[in-house]
């Protein structure tokens, strides 16, 4: 691979991939079923970028809509750039495998059974990398009299050099064997040396840990850190696991119900949180010094999408609710941000007094520009999906 310069998601420079009001939604018989509305976020040059959030969040569609990969799905964003550059449809199929990739969640059914991952490396070497870009018919039969190598021998020698790089013992040996000879965590090298094929500059890493065990979880995140460290590569990490996020991102996007609520540089997210869902996520996890009998968890789950509350999502769960939750709330652009919060408790026009949020003077007239009957002085907080108190 080819090194590129890290800097550790410190830049403010250009970032490597823009994403600009990302929306996608998928026709059932219900209706459509918005999976993810409106989100904007960049990734810098070698940044590790973590997006957690509770299954059905939105997070992996969120990942196979920027690649074009959301079967059935109704995809569209102000913009999607790489390297400033806007990228069509047709563009990201061209990029894709090659200067993006992604590590799909589960390796059983991501990789072909009834090929050699050798070949199943070599297939996207010779697609994408390096050998890839002087096919052709003549350049190779060139190569084959005359140097005596071939595409097919340079790919497969390709494979098992980057079997190696991700550290699978006896490379040669294991690149001829099928995915059912291999154990979970090999399979999922198999795919971080497939993503790596096509020299990556972003890879999309969707659960890439989720089904390993945890000695095998820190090898494979040792893996990202030096793709990283070592040819500054951009990895967007999706996962659930807060653990794996504070171990391993930059900065820390946290998703709900198809929206970010607040994106922030990893210490600050840990140190202090700020939004209600993000506290409920931190509390929720348990500590080998807790001796709690149960742990915490967030009542109740994500709203239905044919059912959704009006103003936050999060507004039937949350324990800070109030009245004004069920107004509209600004989105926010993650690009290159410390930290954003999207909370009604955060607005200018809100005060905690005694623990309770103060609406000062018309909330509505400074939330949208719109004048109109000012709201009570002081809102009660209001319990999850109840009445006033
Ligand atoms: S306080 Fe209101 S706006 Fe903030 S998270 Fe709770 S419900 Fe949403």
């Amino acid at each position: 691979m080819t090194p590129r310069t890290p800097t550790q998601g410190s830049t403010r420079e250009e970032p490597l991939l823009e994403v600009e009001n990302l929306r996608t939604s998928f026709p059932t018989d219900r209706g459509d079923v918005t999976a993810v509305d409106g989100i904007s976020f960049g990734v810098d040059t070698g940044e590790i970028f973590g997006i957690v959030g509770e299954s059905g969040s939105g997070k992996s569609v969120t990942a196979l809509s920027i690649l074009g990969l959301a079967a059935d799905g109704e995809v569209e964003a102000d913009a999607i750039r790489f390297r400033g550059e806007e990228l069509s449809t047709r563009e990201m199929s061209a990029v894709r495998g090659g200067e993006i990739s992604m590590i799909f969640q589960d390796p059983m059914s991501s990789l072909n059974p009834v090929m050699t991952v050798g070949e199943q490396i070599a297939e996207v070497v010779r697609h994408h990398g390096e050998v890839g870009e002087s096919t052709g018919i003549l350049s190779e039969l060139r190569r084959k009299y005359v140097t005596g190598t071939s595409d097919s021998s340079r790919s497969w020698q390709r494979a098992v050099e980057l079997l190696d790089t991700v550290g699978i013992p006896d490379p040669e040996q294991r690149a001829n064997e099928y995915p059912h000879q291999l154990s979970g965590g090999m399979k999922q090298r198999v795919m971080i040396a497939q993503a790596l094929a096509g020299d990556p500059s972003l890879i999309i890493a969707d659960e890439p840990t989720t089904a390993l065990d945890v000695t095998i979880e820190a090898q494979i995140l040792n893996e990202l850190f030096e793709l990283r460290d070592e040819f500054g590569v951009s990895i967007v990490l999706i996962t659930h696991d807060l653990a794996v996020v504070r171990e391993t991102c930059d900065r820390v996007a946290v998703m709900y119900a198809g929206e970010l609520m607040e994106t922030a540089r990893t210490e600050t997210l840990f140190d202090e949180p700020t939004h209600p869902y993000t506290k409920g996520l931190l509390r929720s996890i348990p500590r080998v010094d807790d001796d709690r009998e149960w742990l915490n968890a967030i009542d109740g789950t994500v709203p239905d999408p044919f059912n959704r509350p009006s103003g936050c999502p999060f507004r039937d769960r949350c324990d800070a609710a109030f009245e004004l939750c069920s107004e509209p709330l600004d989105r926010y652009d993650a690009t290159g941000t410390d930290h954003e919060v999207r909370c009604h408790l955060q607005h200018d026009a809100v005060d905690i007094d005694d623990g309770e949020p103060v609406v000062e003077g018309s909330l509505h007239s400074r939330l949208d520009g719109t004048e109109t009957e000012p709201l009570d002085e002081r809102s009660g907080v209001v319990e999850p999906g109840g009445e006033r108190q």
